[in-house]
């Protein structure tokens, strides 16, 4: 996990910004990221992070604490829940989305429009490799859902019958009762055992589905991941997951598929937000002579001119040939250079490296340079 980003930066606005520039700062960046507007993978996260900067900077007392002592101030002082009160976000985001869900995605559920009567949400882990990740990727994915059986339409009675409504609650799926207490009149709310809240008995059973409405089904859906997505990102596709439970009056809404991305390790790139590194070698006399070197990209391979006199542990950088980033631009391929030891030597090799090193004044009349070393300790104990 990263650091928690300085909301200052989050916002991108200065220490000494007013009410104003903040707000619309933060309008600015919401109307990119709502996930009701932006496909981009980490939309959802990115407008948390907005939103709990602006639930902060937002509010006086939470901006001198947040001044004061950095994120751990406000941690240790607020409750998630504390933190977003009294933000009026419908209005803020009035005009672009439905403002009234966002509750839903800090507090998992509860804002009343997610409630119980909506199918399961379901989980697809993807793999892709860092070329995939690289370029885009479209694919078919193979999701077991439960659906709509088409045999009865769902209803679960066989075609050509009609469930009965169920006598035990009128058709309403749930039974209300009225019951005096010392304190007046309690009314409780219960589902019906009799249907099971469906408000509904089926008397002949659909076949293909035993009456359920339900069938499993494995469905082909297709999805279309955007170029630069990193691991852990997910995306979402509104109504693919488990069909809604049936109910009276109907069934209710389908849940959500979410595909969650995982890009495989490179055998040769490695990568850093939108940056991708490797390293590569030269040997000694291509690092002290210079040469041209060719190393491999995403798209192929590109050269490297490598200056004489280069050190080991060089990076050179070619630009835009890293990762393209998800809100626009490609990061850069940094290549590192290590010098290789040459092992093995030829007894030719090895005459030429020792007069080499004669030339650099490391090895004098076959003494060698630790000889010389020797010789001088001795001669200073003596
Ligand atoms: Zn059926
Ligand atoms: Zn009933």
């Amino acid at each position: 996990m990263p650091d928690k980003r300085d909301y200052y930066d989050v916002l991108g606005v200065s220490k000494d910004a007013g009410d104003k520039e903040v707000k619309s700062a933060y309008r600015k960046l919401a109307m990119k990221y709502h996930p009701d507007r932006s496909d981009a993978p980490d939309a959802e996260e990115r407008f948390k992070e907005i939103s709990e900067a602006y639930a902060v900077l937002s509010d006086p007392q939470k901006r001198r604490q947040y001044d004061q002592f950095g994120h751990s101030g406000i941690s240790g002082q607020y409750s998630q829940e504390d933190l977003f009160r009294g933000v009026d976000f419908e209005d803020l985001l009035r005009g672009f989305g439905g403002g009234g869900s966002i509750f839903d995605m800090f507090f998992g559920g509860g804002g009343g429009s997610r409630g119980p009567s909506r199918g399961r949400d379901l989980r697809f882990d993807l793999d892709l490799s860092l070329e995939e990740a690289a370029s885009g990727h479209e694919t078919t994915i193979q999701v077991p859902r439960s659906e709509n059986c088409p045999t009865c339409n769902g209803s679960g009675a066989r075609p050509g019958t009609n469930p009965a409504s169920c006598g035990n609650c009128h058709g309403s799926g749930h039974i209300t009762r009225a019951q005096q207490t010392p304190f007046g009149q309690m009314i409780s709310s219960t589902t019906c055992p009799k249907c099971g809240g469906r408000g509904q008995i089926i008397t002949s059973p659909c076949e293909d589905c035993n009456g359920s409405g339900r069938v499993r089904r494995v469905r082909r859906i297709n999805v279309k991941i955007p170029a630069g997505v990193e691991s852990g990102q997910h995306l979402k596709l509104r109504g693919q997951g488990e069909a809604g439970p049936v109910g009276s009056g109907g069934s209710a809404p389908s849940g959500d598929l979410y595909v969650f991305v995982n890009v495989r390790p490179h055998p040769v790139f490695r990568r850093i937000d939108d940056d991708l590194l490797q390293e590569s070698h030269v040997s000694i006399t291509q690092a002290a002579l210079g040469t041209d070197l060719e190393v491999p990209t995403l798209d192929g391979r590109a050269k490297i001119k490598v200056p004489p006199g280069t050190q080991s542990g060089t990076v050179f950088r070619l630009r835009g040939k890293g990762m393209p980033s998800l809100h626009g631009g490609t990061g850069d391929m940094h290549v590192k250079l290590n010098l290789r030891t040459p092992t093995n030597l030829t007894s030719r090799q090895r005459q030429l490296l020792e007069e080499l090193a004669r030339e650099f004044g490391e090895q004098k009349q076959g003494k060698s340079f630790i000889d010389k070393i020797v010789d001088e300790v001795k001669g200073a104990v003596q």
